[in-house]
């Protein structure tokens, strides 16, 4: 999780990445920070703190950030990941210039390096992985800055999205396999964006450029876009993460080829395909599984209801830090609406089944209000495998599909059937163009190589 955005080349940088980040804040509500720097009087300059963007990001805060260009971030954080130190933008001072740098992913070769660079006599601020990514530029042999990230980058492993402004130049990078979104967007007032979603572009009136490619390092100054030489490593499949289409991005997002939300009803109506349900109405979880709802509905001619209400004022449950916290969110959350739900076989369209709990709690709460059968249907496949790549399920245990056939899950759950999207199929509905994509949590198969696990060490997923 996490969002980052960047302003080059706009007097109102800070403001416009603050409306940025304000979309963007699905992807995380840890924290929220902003970092610009001021050519005319040659200083840098940061605000971050914990909460909401709105909350804060105060005008108080925004007044403080003078400049023409400015990296954020909001900050999904794991348990023990939390904290202000660990919020971003990072800043630091060395040979080339004032660094500010946000990133979006998590690198799975951070321990690793980590230890190799305590050894050496680095002195770490924070416990995220990105903080690797400042020292090793800052410790570079290389003669020219865009030499020194260039190599900093290369010994990188995982996934990384990165936005690095060094005094008035910006640099945008992504990982060779591609794992995270990063979209670039032309300002109408001037200069450019660049963020983690096309809806933070569609915020500012930002017009898509074009993706941060793959493998790609580009730097951006006053505006302008200047080609540096790609990353030495080159993937021939990208793996961009196809979690993003099923739940993370916002469905008025454009990803990978595709509009989320289009993408989701294609999802729902092959679901409805490979695993038609016995029910009156469909209803969806909301508002994640709206979509694939719409499109299962449309396959199979069940009508759409609006049977479960969402409490927008509280926090998506799944990226809640604690567990206490998660369950009673769900509570909180969702409501049954008793008129739509009394007496009707109900098949309930959830996008993804992670840990479980909020599903069960939902299922006992829609028989409480009057469905006489409900029939659970996931438009994805059974998650039986941890993310390394960025989305916190950090240990198998934690996930209901591991270990379990779909019956005993069934059974946990308390519905009257279960049934989950295939692989095949969930590929198959966005591979238009014959695109790959990474499948790890769904498939065990993990491309980029887990090197801190391989090490003994520990793997965590921090952003
Ligand atoms: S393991 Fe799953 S969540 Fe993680 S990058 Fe791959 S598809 Fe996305």
């Amino acid at each position: 999780m996490c969002g980052i955005v960047a302003v080059s080349g706009n007097p109102e940088a800070a403001q416009l990445s603050f409306l940025g980040l304000y979309s963007l804040q699905h992807r995380g509500q840890e924290a929220a920070g902003i970092a610009t720097f001021d050519a005319a009087t040659g200083r840098s300059h940061r605000e971050r703190e914990a909460g909401l963007v709105s909350d804060a990001l105060t005008p108080e805060r925004l007044a403080n950030l003078p400049g023409d260009l400015a990296v954020a971030h909001i900050r999904y954080s794991t348990a023990g990941g939390a904290g202000l130190k660990n919020a971003q933008p990072i800043r630091e001072h060395y040979r080339g210039g004032a660094v500010a740098l946000v990133h979006n992913g998590n690198l799975t070769n951070a321990n690793t390096l980590r230890e190799r660079l305590l050894n050496e006599g680095a002195l770490f601020q924070s416990t995220i992985d990105s903080e690797v990514i400042v020292h090793l530029i800052a410790r570079s042999r290389a003669d020219s800055v865009d030499g020194q990230i260039g190599d900093a980058l290369s010994q990188l492993e995982g996934a990384y999205c990165v936005l690095l402004s060094v005094d008035d130049v910006l640099y945008a990078a992504r990982d060779p396999y591609g794992y995270r979104p990063l979209v670039i967007g032309a300002l109408p007032s001037g200069g450019l964006v660049l963020a983690s979603e096309t809806c933070a572009l569609d915020i500012v009136r930002a017009k898509l450029v074009r993706d941060v490619e793959p493998g790609e390092l580009i730097r951006i100054r006053g505006g302008e876009i200047e080609s540096v030489a790609c990353l030495p490593k080159f993937v021939a499949e990208p793996q961009p993460c196809i979690f993003e289409l099923v739940y993370f991005a916002r469905p008025d997002t454009h990803l990978w080829g595709y509009t989320v939300d289009r993408a989701r009803r294609a999802f729902g109506r092959r679901l409805a395909e490979e695993q038609p349900a016995p029910g009156d109405i469909v209803i969806s979880v909301p508002d994640s599984a709206n979509s694939a709802a719409v499109g299962f509905s449309e396959a199979s001619r069940i009508p759409f209801e609006l049977g479960l209400i969402r409490n927008h004022y509280v926090g998506r449950t799944f990226i809640t830090p604690t567990q206490a916290g998660r369950d009673f969110k769900v509570r909180m959350k969702f409501s049954p609406v008793r008129e739509v739900l009394e007496g009707k076989r109900v098949v309930v369209v959830d996008d993804s089944l992670v840990r479980g709990t909020t599903s069960r709690a939902l299922v006992a709460m829609l028989r409480e209000a009057g469905a006489s059968e409900v029939h659970l249907r996931l438009a994805s496949p059974p998650v039986r495998w941890p993310c390394f790549y960025g989305i916190d399920m950090p240990t198998r245990e934690e996930l209901v599909a591991a270990g379990k056939s779909v019956d005993e899950i069934r059974g946990y759950l308390g519905v009257d059937s279960l049934g989950y999207l295939s692989p095949e199929g969930m590929t198959e509905c966005v591979s238009e163009k014959g695109e790959t994509y990474c499948t790890a949590c769904f498939t065990g198969d993990y491309r980029a190589p887990l090197v801190d696990r391989e090490q003994g060490l520990p793997m965590e997923s921090h952003c």
